[in-house]
Parts: C-alpha cells; sequence; structure tokens
C-alpha cells in the first residue's frame, strides 16, 4: 500500500469512528525528511480521496496537488519539525476527548496502566483561535514530551511513527476520554497507587520508548 493509499484509509477509519464531522480535522503523514502529505481543507474525511491528498514542505507551502492547504497546517508542521520521529500526526474532534477539552481537563493522572505505558501525560493546551500562531504556540510547552494532546475547547491531536500509530493513539485517547466519563457517572476514578506507578515505569523505560517528562 502506497504511502498516501495508508492515509487515505486512515482518513475514512476517523470518520466512520465519529472522530470527526464534516469537514473536520485533518491527517498527515511524513514522506521524507520535509515533504508531507496532507489532507486538503474542506474535505469530509469519510469521503477523501488520492486527490484531496496535498504535498506539502515543511513551511506549509504547497508543492502538488489541487486545493486549499488547511489552516490547521501549523500544528501539523510544529510536530515534524520538532521531532524527527514522528512520522504522523492527526487532529480530530473525538466528542469525549473534546468535551473533556471544553471543560478545561488534561489527562494528567495516572489513571490506566496502559495509558501510563503507551501514551504518557496529556496535556491540556490553552485555548487558541484556529488557523493563527497561537494555535502552533499553545502545543510548544508539550510538543517535545508527548504522543497526544488535547487543544482546549477545541479538539485532540496525536503523533505516532506511522500513520497506523497515530491512529490507534487516538483511539486509545478517545476511549480513555469515554471511560473517564463513566466512570464519573459511577462516582469517580481512582489513581494508580503511588508505588505501583514505579513498577511501571520501570517496564515503561525496558520495554517502551516513553520520554521522562511524559510520565504521570
Ligand atoms: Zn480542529
Amino acid at each position: 500500500m502506497s504511502g498516501s493509499e495508508e492515509l487515505i484509509k486512515i482518513c475514512h477509519k476517523v470518520y466512520e469512528k465519529g472522530f470527526v464531522s464534516a469537514y473536520d480535522g485533518n491527517l498527515s503523514m511524513r514522506i521524507s525528511t520535509d515533504r508531507f502529505f496532507i489532507t486538503r481543507s474542506g474535505v469530509c474525511k469519510g469521503e477523501v480521496k488520492e486527490t484531496d491528498i496535498l504535498e506539502i514542505d515543511g513551511s506549509g507551502n504547497k508543492i502538488k496537488g489541487e486545493g486549499k492547504v488547511t489552516t490547521e497546517y501549523k500544528i501539523h508542521i510544529l510536530a515534524y519539525n520538532n521531532r524527527p520521529e514522528i512520522n504522523a500526526v492527526i487532529h480530530c474532534h473525538p466528542v469525549y476527548s473534546t468535551a473533556f477539552a471544553a471543560k478545561e481537563e488534561g489527562f494528567e493522572n495516572p489513571v490506566f496502566p496502559e495509558v501510563v505505558l503507551t501514551l504518557g501525560k496529556i496535556p491540556l493546551c490553552k485555548y487558541a483561535t484556529p488557523s493563527t500562531d497561537e494555535l502552533p504556540e499553545s502545543m510548544e510547552p508539550y510538543i517535545n514530551d508527548c504522543n497526544a494532546l488535547l487543544l482546549q475547547n477545541h479538539g485532540a491531536v496525536t503523533f505516532g511513527s506511522s500513520i497506523n500509530d497515530a491512529y490507534y493513539k487516538m483511539e486509545k485517547l478517545e476511549h480513555i476520554a469515554k471511560t473517564l466519563f463513566v466512570a464519573r457517572l459511577l462516582g469517580g476514578e481512582k489513581n494508580i497507587p503511588e508505588q505501583k506507578l514505579k513498577q511501571l515505569y520501570e517496564i515503561a523505560e525496558s520495554t517502551y520508548n516513553l520520554k521522562p517528562n511524559s510520565k504521570y
């Protein structure tokens, strides 16, 4: 499967999963050091086809393709320019994650072991006007240390070593948001005990490549 085919498959998946509605969201992947595929502006992710994928450079200039570059390209470029190991970025508005972001709450407490191991802390970036430089600026304090971010009153972003990896991080993020919502209906979540958290970090260090600052 070519790079753009993989990207198209994940576009369809985020729409089917309800992580975006109408023309929301944008997805991208790195094709070389300074070249990226990104979904064009104003396309429903459920209907993305080959001609809806643009090629851009590391400054957001269009290199190939028909249509406008999304104004949210800055979210993607910030990640690629700061983190050479990131090869894919997904920005969506999934209902539960975005509801927490609207409530001004990130996921900064250790509640689920697999999240501690694979996603790490998920900070909330303070509200920024979409399309402006304020948006990447709001992400800058966290960009070097995270696998996922919430954007206040807006949505979520995940980063991955591949487009599948970024997708599964988005799916996991939305799943924990939904689970926390239900836990609160049942009286509220409890954190993993401090002592047990140390044990988890030993596993994280030996098995997963979790960045030290994304520890809880
Ligand atoms: Zn958005």
